[in-house]
């Protein structure tokens, strides 16, 4: 696809093709399998740092290719910080990337990069940060692409992350097409063979295009923000409730999960007198074993200037136990990431409060 300034980006070439050009441009064959190797292997996008190759076919790629789009801005430089990044896109504009500890599927303890989708987010969650201050626009997928490839180390030829979570700024599922590609070029054997089970997407719960993962090829993890197990709990929290009501969310994700034949995460946070009752747990455990879903249950963070609380420990454990008796498989989490201002929105929201309110950014 055309970016700025007439170049393509190189992480959409195929190989043959890539071949192909660089004969007809008259250089040898073989230097094809070179640049994918400083590109995929040794993870260098800077063409002025592929010192392996010849001066002529450096000049070559830096004319036609984009690699990188956007930059981390503020945060540490080193490539395997833990913490909170911005990342700063050609237009100026912000969204954040994450690097978390979290707990693996054996047990270990993982770094997970949590990554934007779009600046801002249209879906009007009311206790979410990223929706504050509005959508602005979707992240191409150079951009989205961008957030990963910041965190590889050319000295290593390694990411500095185990894991994938696309939970940042944005609703994922609204900005479909970059996503997906974005996503495939991590995970294609080709490329940068990021295992697709190390990938996870979050939705807020658009049915319409989870049934459309349901018949696609989606090899990835999918984990739905469930946050009410009725619709009258959920819809005074999450306008997508309107479009999307229980009754066809949850089949969607049914279907989802039977056709891939893999588990989905109902994420559950816990808002104080909101959505940590009994009856909601009881609901949602209903809801969990129709779907053999995994609960991850998240304390909330609270939001400056909104008016939702935390769910007190007490109500939580209360609420685990309960999803435990039922014999639901749950995570209560501990506050991950919440020292940080990691939860969606509210590194962005911060730094653009900070930054001058008022300026739409
Ligand atoms: N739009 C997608 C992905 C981004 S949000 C989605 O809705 O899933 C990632 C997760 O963080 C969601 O489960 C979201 O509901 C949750 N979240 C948003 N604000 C939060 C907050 N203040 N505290 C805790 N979790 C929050």
């Amino acid at each position: 696809m055309a970016q700025p300034g007439g170049k393509t980006s190189f992480f959409d070439e195929g190989f043959s093709s890539f071949e192909s050009l660089l004969v007809e441009n008259g250089f040898e064959k073989y230097r094809a399998r070179q640049v994918w190797q400083s590109v995929y292997e040794r993870k260098i996008f800077d063409v002025s740092a592929m010192t392996s190759l010849p001066a002529g076919l450096r000049a070559f790629l830096a004319d036609r290719f984009e690699f990188v789009s956007g930059r981390r801005a503020g945060g540490s430089r080193s490539a395997d910080d833990t913490g909170k990044f911005l990342f700063e896109l050609s237009d100026g504009r912000y969204v954040e990337c994450v690097i978390l500890e979290a707990p693996d599927e054996d047990g270990g303890i993982r770094k997970t990069l949590c990554m934007s989708t779009q600046v801002g987010c249209a879906q009007g969650c009311r206790f979410c940060a990223s929706t504050m201050r509005g959508f602005k626009r979707n992240l191409t997928c150079a951009e989205i692409l961008s957030q990963a490839l910041s965190f590889a180390d050319p000295s290593t030829g390694k990411f500095s992350f185990e894991n994938i979570v696309v939970m940042g700024m944005g609703e994922p599922l609204a900005n479909f097409d970059n996503v997906m590609r974005a996503l495939k070029i991590l995970n294609d054997a080709d490329k940068f063979n990021f295992g697709a089970r190390r990938i996870t997407l979050s939705t807020c719960g658009l049915a319409d295009k989870i049934l459309q993962l349901a018949h696609s090829d989606f090899p990835f993890r999918l984990a739905v923000s469930l946050h009410g197990a009725t619709n009258d709990v959920r819809g005074q929290i999450m306008p997508v409730n309107r479009r999307f009501p229980l009754e066809k969310l949850v089949p969607a994700i049914e279907e989802f999960s039977k056709n891939c034949g893999r588990m989905t995460t109902l994420e559950f946070i816990l808002i104080e007198g909101v959505n940590d009752t009994p009856g909601q747990a009881r609901a949602l455990a209903k809801i969990a074993k129709r779907l053999h879903a995994h609960v991850n249950l998240i304390p909330y963070n609270s939001v400056g200037g909104l008016q939702w609380r935390r769910s007190p420990l007490k109500n939580r454990l209360a609420f685990a136990k309960i999803l435990k008796d039922l014999k639901v498989s749950c995570t209560l989490r501990r506050e991950k990431g919440s020292d940080i201002d990691a939860a969606c929105g509210q590194l962005a929201l911060k730094t653009a409060q900070e930054r001058g309110a008022g300026e739409s950014r």
